[in-house]
């Protein structure tokens, strides 16, 4: 198996490093032949604006967009959550993503002024707690009936907001595990939301 990690701007070289360790075949890909090849690819933390610009202007939006409706397993975290996202609030005008996980999300919707911070999260199917580092993130606002929420936060009395969720083959967290030597995600991405593949072209 081969995952390609978008490598067009943002934390590139910490995913890889992170799936190296998952003892898998992880290159960049920036190119048209490139998405051809790989079998599952992983969308960096960076910014979901300036990704969708790079990925228009080197002529691998459209491709891009077709692999993950034809079911490519793919990770997004924090950019690539909002780019893996069917809908988009707080979003700068003209904002184009690849969609295909059937979620609302919010930019920045921690506050602009909050820039980063960290903390434990319970996620479904770790024993763990698990140490998230969350950078000008999005969360999730709204989730269709196909939309597994597997971590939350809640920011204040009965009100949650999911920030890591499956559907599928898709798979998104608002925060970044490539940023800590925790590859559970990883693990889980490559193990569990690849197993789908040979189902997929
Ligand atoms: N706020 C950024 C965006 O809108 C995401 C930040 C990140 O990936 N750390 O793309």
């Amino acid at each position: 198996m081969k995952v390609g990690v978008l490598a067009l701007q943002g934390d590139v070289r910490e995913h890889l490093f992170a799936l190296n360790e998952c003892e898998v075949n992880a290159i960049p890909v920036r190119r048209a032949a490139e998405i051809a090849s790989i079998d599952a690819l992983v969308i960096p933390g960076g910014e979901s604006t300036t990704i969708a610009h790079l990925a228009q202007t080197f002529d691998i939006f459209d491709p891009i967009q077709e692999r993950i409706q034809n079911g490519m397993p793919t990770y997004g975290s924090c950019a690539g959550m909002i780019l893996l996202a069917d809908r988009v609030l707080d979003a700068t005008q003209g904002q184009k993503t690849f969609g295909g996980l059937d979620i609302t999300v919010r930019r920045n919707a921690f506050g602009r002024q909050v820039d980063s911070f960290e903390l434990d999260l319970n996620m479904e199917g770790l024993h763990e707690m698990m140490r998230a580092v969350f950078i000008r993130a999005p969360w999730v606002e709204q989730v269709g009936s196909g939309v597994e929420i597997l971590a939350s936060v809640f920011p204040s009395e009965n009100v949650s907001h999911a920030v890591a969720v499956r559907q599928g083959a898709l798979l998104a967290t608002s925060f970044h595990p490539e940023l800590t030597s925790d590859n559970r995600i990883h693990r889980y991405f490559i193990e569990e939301v690849c197993k789908e593949i040979s189902k997929f072209g």
